[in-house]
């Protein structure tokens, strides 16, 4: 894991280089997702110029038609992503799979001219592998995950991982 000095640095130069204005308007905790990323490799939004907003339909989209020489474009649909989470937790670590998931198709149609669901899903799956191992770093370092939310009526428990935290009431 890199040093935490290290990425203050390296959210510092994803701020500047990557645009996600657009999503941040949507949810105001939307850039934690990108810092997470960085935090994780800094070099996979390399190509990425912007992180736009997606109205409606999928998760995320990714359209090679919108590559540029000054960065690709991906879509993340974080309305949908607030309706269906349940906290800000839930919401900011599902936008941060759909940005993996849209830039790694980005990056194997730009490396390959070629993508499929496998590459994308794997890389969800070792960032999400990634936040577990670092639950407690994580929530140490964004208390704003932690905070009333106005999107969200449920607050996760704070070392609780999101996506086994179904709370068992036990009865007398
Ligand atoms: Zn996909």
């Amino acid at each position: 894991m890199i040093s935490w000095t290290q990425f203050l640095e390296n959210i510092v130069t994803t701020r500047k280089d990557v645009d996600y204005s657009q999503i941040q308007t949507v949810y105001n905790k939307a850039h934690i997702a990108i810092d997470l990323i960085k935090m994780y490799e800094p070099q996979i939004m390399a190509n990425i110029a912007i992180v736009a907003n997606l109205a409606s339909g999928a998760y995320g989209v990714y359209n090679s038609s919108e590559d540029n020489t000054q960065g690709d474009t991906i879509h993340v649909n974080v309305r949908r992503i607030m309706n269906e989470k349940k906290t800000d937790i839930e919401a900011v670590l599902e936008i941060a799979c759909t940005i993996i998931h849209e830039t790694t198709h980005e990056y194997e149609y730009g490396n390959h001219g070629k993508s499929d669901e496998t590459g994308p899903k794997q890389a969800e799956a070792a960032f999400m592998a990634w936040v577990q191992q670092n639950w407690e770093s994580i929530m140490e370092h964004f208390p704003e995950l932690n905070e009333p939310s106005p999107y969200f009526q449920q607050k996760a428990p704070k070392t609780a991982h999101p996506y086994t935290n179904t709370v068992q009431v036990q009865q007398p």
